[in-house]
């Protein structure tokens, strides 16, 4: 299973009806879960190697519609690295106070400082997916909004910033068995939101502001991937393939002992 099964080569036009979000890559669930758990393993490692070296931040970008696994991802996979080196933010409505700046600034304080990890839970793309689709600002405005947000990622690219965008696909009768489920568990009860329908009733046009993102953003520096999200477990070993590649690319070593403290005496 290489990287560029999921990514989304530059310059090329998106179809999301040609991606199955299905798709196990001919994977059993049980292998799955095995090969789950020895990535996890070598990113505990490789995230210990980034925190310690510090040279490169990791920022993940989890872009997905309501119930696509979004928070499942970041539980089941994110939760491999130290809570320590890791920092999740989860972007809602704008409140007036980042409503009162460009669309980028709430953005930009969240991006991860060398060594850290970054994890976005929805992102600088809402801004050209529901604010688009809800008609939140006329077109011109969020027509100019992509070259903005490849000009920002460029920029965090040039700084030691390690992008990973994930676009978590899941086709709507799953969604409908998900939204279902939460409305039958007690313990799911507090995730349903009356107002996720009204997006569902949007669905082709979500889709289409999805395909536009992925199709226009997606960059050298920063590259979209599309993760088939209908089977959690393969949604979850994809995310874990993909950034034990990123990370083991980075080639990292452990930094060396300083050099005053060779030759030192414990007692
Ligand atoms: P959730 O992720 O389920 O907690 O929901 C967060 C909600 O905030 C979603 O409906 C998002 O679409 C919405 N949201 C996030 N960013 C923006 C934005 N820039 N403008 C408008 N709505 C947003
Ligand atoms: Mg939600």
């Amino acid at each position: 299973m290489a990287e560029n099964r999921f990514r989304v080569e530059p310059g090329t036009r998106v179809s999301l009806d040609r991606h199955d979000p299905a798709d196990t890559g001919g994977l059993t669930k049980k292998q799955a879960l095995e090969e789950l758990d020895e990535r996890r393993e070598r990113l505990k490692e490789l995230q210990e190697l980034l925190y310690a070296t510090r040279r490169y931040a990791l920022l993940v970008i989890l872009q997905g519609t309501d119930t696509s696994g979004k928070d499942g991802a970041i539980k089941h996979v994110m939760s491999a690295f130290n809570p320590q080196g890791v920092q999740v933010t989860s972007f809602k409505t704008p409140t007036p106070e980042e409503q009162a700046h460009d669309f980028l600034w709430r953005v930009h304080r969240a991006v991860p400082p060398k060594g850290m990890v970054g994890i976005f839970n929805r992102s600088q793309y809402e801004d050209v997916l529901i604010v688009r689709v809800e008609e939140l600002v006329p077109r011109k405005v969020w027509e100019r909004r992509y070259e903005a947000i490849n000009h920002f990622e460029e920029l965090l690219a040039q700084s030691g910033v390690v992008i990973c965008k994930f676009f978590l696909h899941i086709s709507k009768e799953e969604q409908r068995e998900r939204l279902l489920d939460r409305l039958k568990e007690r313990d799911s009860h507090w995730k349903f939101r009356p107002e996720d329908l009204a997006a569902r009733a949007k669905w082709e046009e979500y889709q289409a502001a999805y395909e536009d993102a992925l199709s226009r953003c997606s960059t050298d520096h920063a590259p979209w991937h599309i993760i088939p999200a209908d089977k959690k477990w393969y949604r979850n070993l994809a995310i874990s393939q993909v950034l034990e590649e990123k990370l083991a690319a980075l080639n990292l070593e452990w930094p060396p002992l300083q050099p005053e403290a060779k030759g030192l005496i414990i007692t």
